[in-house]
């Protein structure tokens, strides 16, 4: 299994060339069609699996066929729960995303936000945040919503061990009914399969 066989599109098989990944791994040959297909996912994935690209590789390229970003908005929001792993994510899809005409971002709590509310203001494709710092983002009018395509919980079971409940519920109410959108998360708890409730409709499940 190649990663052209899964109908990825050259720019992001010449990232992957460069980055000198040929085969994808087990939860990429899943997760990559099933997200290719515009279903909602939730996947059981632990971190080493290769999970990132699986989830960023199908959102660039469902994002490149779509509209332009305007001032302050996103289209596709990625929700992690720590500033590392926001980081790690985001550098992931700018490695993948590099020869596409796509913009990305990350922003996080423990810095001074006015730097963030700068990158914002012309507008991103891909955001990556952690819940706490999008929401003062959010009430400071630094980012909307209303144009968002497709939303990522990952690490959904720590983003709940830290506390993030509340801010994912607020989040999602603030959310486009029509978007897709991808849950994934190592364990999975009664509270994990109520958020999923809430968070997917009809979803494909994938495990690593
Ligand atoms: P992740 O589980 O997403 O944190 O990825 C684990 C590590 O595997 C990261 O260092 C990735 O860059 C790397 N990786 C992801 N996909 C592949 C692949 N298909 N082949 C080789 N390495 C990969």
């Amino acid at each position: 299994m190649s990663f052209s066989a899964l109908s990825l599109i050259a720019p992001l098989l010449r990232a992957l060339a460069e980055k000198g990944y040929s085969t994808p791994t087990p939860i990429q040959m899943k997760a990559i069609p099933a997200v290719l297909s515009g279903r909602d996912v939730m996947g059981a994935a632990q971190t080493g699996t290769g999970k990132t690209a699986g989830f960023t590789l199908p959102l660039l390229q469902r994002l490149v066929k779509g509209a332009k970003v305007h001032p302050n908005h996103i289209r596709a929001l990625i929700l992690v729960p720590t500033r590392e792993l926001a980081v790690q994510v985001a550098e992931s899809v700018a490695a993948y995303g590099k020869h596409l005409p796509l913009t990305s971002g990350v922003v996080y709590g423990g810095v001074k936000i006015n730097p963030q509310m700068m990158k914002l203001r012309p507008g991103l494709d891909i955001l990556v945040a952690t819940p706490g710092r999008l929401l003062d983002l959010f009430r400071q009018n630094a980012v909307h919503f209303s144009h968002v395509e497709m939303l990522v919980l990952d690490e959904a079971d720590r983003m709940l061990d830290l506390g993030f409940l509340d801010d994912i519920r607020t989040i999602l109410s603030l959310l486009p009914k029509k978007r897709q959108s991808l849950l994934f998360s190592a364990t999975f708890s009664a509270e994990i399969h109520t958020l999923a409730t809430t968070l997917l409709h009809k979803p494909v499940h994938i495990e690593a």
